[in-house]
């Protein structure tokens, strides 16, 4: 009922404001200063939704807030269903907004990107080979935690959402991990439309320049080729002069190479953990967009909003380009026989790229008396600076036959199966000869990170091993597909669908399951012994076992630290017996390399 009567004054409003009956955003009326809260929102969308047949709403589960999660379709043949439209070789395309919602910019820009669309037969045209789906706020949560304060140093609008949601989560770090509902609600949504193209918008922090638009395509090697070249080669040079034609001065999102812009800016690699860093696991070109903070609230709508409108006429340019690019990287497959797990900046590498800055100058701070950073806004200055774009590979992996994951670790079959990992059971007990891992060393952050205690800089070791596996126990065919084994020397053009889990099984990417905590469990020693029985047993171990033997006296001759600790000394020999456990450490999935054949289940 509440809605309802909010819907009839909002729909009042609309009315009053524009008698011909086009609905109008709370931003508009605002003149620029306003950011719609969730109601207004969802509100609005409804509207558009009854006044539209090409405009559709749904919900799309649930969020921590205990809201359901909005998508808005706009499809200029009615076809809401995403099988069908893909069938249609139409391109679907993914608007995400409120990821943070104290950055509201893409909010109501997509508000009023949607009725344009609808309403301008120029915009209209550029639904004729796309869907958009618009997610309206992603963090519900934060948006109902409305508050002026929280972006001190953001100029407008004159209140707004907060970045954490309801669990205090940054719902953009939380994309493998999904602690959030919202997270495996937008999972579900992009494995059910699987757009070809995204884009999510944001607000930046940091230093200060002239430019209002700085944005961030997804770290184009982590795309296959050729989507990878067309990223490069036309899309985003073609995006940027268009921008350019219509003097939307723009340049890549400034993470500073060191502390300000003149010492450069770094190329920003989204790892999965990120909307755009996820979506490239799915081949799915994803672009970020960063409004500068210091500039008015409605000048950065209006960049978020030209900056959409114009991407829409670059894919509709290039459309028939874009679909063979992405046709051809399915049908390519993939060659060679390794993964990329992590990537690290060459800092002998760089572009130099014009860029308009403002002069950083140093004086005596007010607060400390110690000298402060500040940008002279006064003078404008035109330099070039170096843009570090290029990371070289830090770790890759050679792509396995299978995975097996024991079904113990239901919390990690449950994600790979949300994200469209297929995966069989074993119809039997068995014994797998397999490549394991041994965690040989990682570090954890000090403080929790996003609720985890994370692990970073983390390395293995590989064994061959005989390991029992229990009917029920999950497999996943990386190479080939089931049942169509090619041979080591064929393209795999499934490999492609096996990203997310590659990405997420091996614990040395940075965003693997193991990094994450998932898998924390085996890091803790299970059986311990007494020192003074054990005394003796080590002692006959030494008597019995000349290497042994040698082998202690080496590691005492080397560690003077183990040459005056006694407990050490017998913890050694322990960990170099028959009695240490084997399974402290053992990553408990599995790795088969060749094709050996396995009782599955249909
Ligand atoms: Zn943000």
């Amino acid at each position: 009922m509440r809605a309802a009567c909010f819907i009839f004054c909002f729909l009042f409003t609309i009315s009053y404001l524009f008698p011909q009956g086009m609905p109008i955003t709370p931003f508009e009326i605002s003149k620029g200063k306003y950011t719609a809260t969730y109601d207004e929102c969802i509100a609005y969308y409804k509207v558009l939704d009854s006044m539209y047949d090409e405009i559709k709403m749904f919900e799309c589960g649930p969020t921590d807030i205990g809201k359901p999660l909005n998508l808005v379709v706009l499809s200029s043949d009615k076809d809401f269903d995403p099988q069908s439209i893909r069938k249609k070789n139409k391109e679907i395309i993914l608007i995400n907004n409120g990821i943070h919602p104290g950055e509201p910019d893409g909010i109501d820009a997509s508000m009023l990107l949607a009725r344009d669309l609808m309403q301008k037969p120029e915009l209209h045209n550029l639904l004729g080979n796309i869907v958009i789906i618009i997610i309206p706020i992603y963090n519900i949560d934060g948006s109902l935690n409305r508050n002026s304060t929280s972006r001190v140093n953001q100029n407008g609008p004159e209140s707004y959402g907060f970045r954490g949601n309801a669990e205090n989560l940054d719902l953009n770090r939380d994309f493998i991990k999904c602690d959030s509902k919202n997270a495996r609600s937008f999972e579900e949504i992009f494995q059910k439309w699987k757009p070809g193209l995204l884009i999510d918008n944001h607000v930046s922090d940091g230093a200060d320049y002239k430019y209002t638009l700085t944005y961030f395509p997804t770290y184009y090697n982590n795309l296959q080729r050729p989507l990878n070249n067309y990223l490069v080669g036309l899309f985003s040079p073609k995006l940027k002069s268009k921008l350019d034609e219509q003097g939307i001065i723009n340049c890549p999102y400034v993470e500073e190479y060191k502390s300000i812009p003149d010492s450069g800016i770094v190329g920003f690699y989204d790892s999965p953990r990120y909307c755009t860093g996820y979506a490239a696991l799915f081949s799915c070109v994803g672009f970020c967009v960063e409004t500068h903070m210091l500039k008015p609230f409605n000048e950065r709508v209006d960049a978020t909003y030209k900056f959409m409108l114009t991407f829409l006429n670059v894919i509709n340019l290039d459309f028939t380009f874009f679909e063979e690019c992405k046709k051809e990287t399915r049908e390519m497959g993939v060659y060679g026989d390794e993964f990329i797990l992590s990537r690290k900046l060459d800092t002998t590498r760089f572009d130099v790229i014009p860029f308009i800055g403002y002069h950083a100058k140093y004086k005596p701070s007010e607060v400390s008396g110690k000298q402060r950073l500040y940008y002279d806004e006064s003078e404008t200055q035109t330099m070039p600076i170096r843009y570090y774009n290029y990371y070289n590979v830090d770790k890759r992996t050679k792509y396995p036959t299978y995975y097996i994951v024991p079904q113990a670790w239901y919390k990690v079959i449950d994600l790979l199966k949300l994200n469209g990992t297929e995966m069989k059971r074993l119809k039997k007990d068995t014994t797998i000869e397999i490549v394991s891992y041994y965690i040989k060393d990682y570090e954890t952050v000090k403080k929790p990170y996003e609720g985890h205690y994370m692990h970073y800089n983390t390395n293995i070791n590989q064994t061959i091993q005989t390991t029992q596996y229990r009917k029920g126990d999950y497999v996943i065919r990386i190479k080939d597909g089931y049942g169509k084994f090619t041979g080591d020397s064929a393209p795999r053009t499934n490999l492609i669908d096996s990203y997310y889990a590659i990405a997420t099984l091996e614990p040395e990417a940075p965003d693997s399951y193991f990094n994450w905590n998932f898998f924390d469990a085996i890091l803790m020693q299970k059986e311990w012994y007494s020192d003074y029985v054990f005394e003796d047993v080590a002692a006959e171990l030494l008597k019995n076992d000349k290497s042994l033997r040698d082998s202690l006296n080496a590691a005492v001759a080397r560690d003077p630290k183990l040459a005056n600790d006694a407990h050490g000394q017998l913890d050694w020999v322990y960990h170099h017996s028959k009695y240490y456990e084997k399974t402290h450490n053992l990553y408990p999935v599995g790795k088969v390399m060749e094709y050996i054949s396995l009782p599955l289940e249909d």
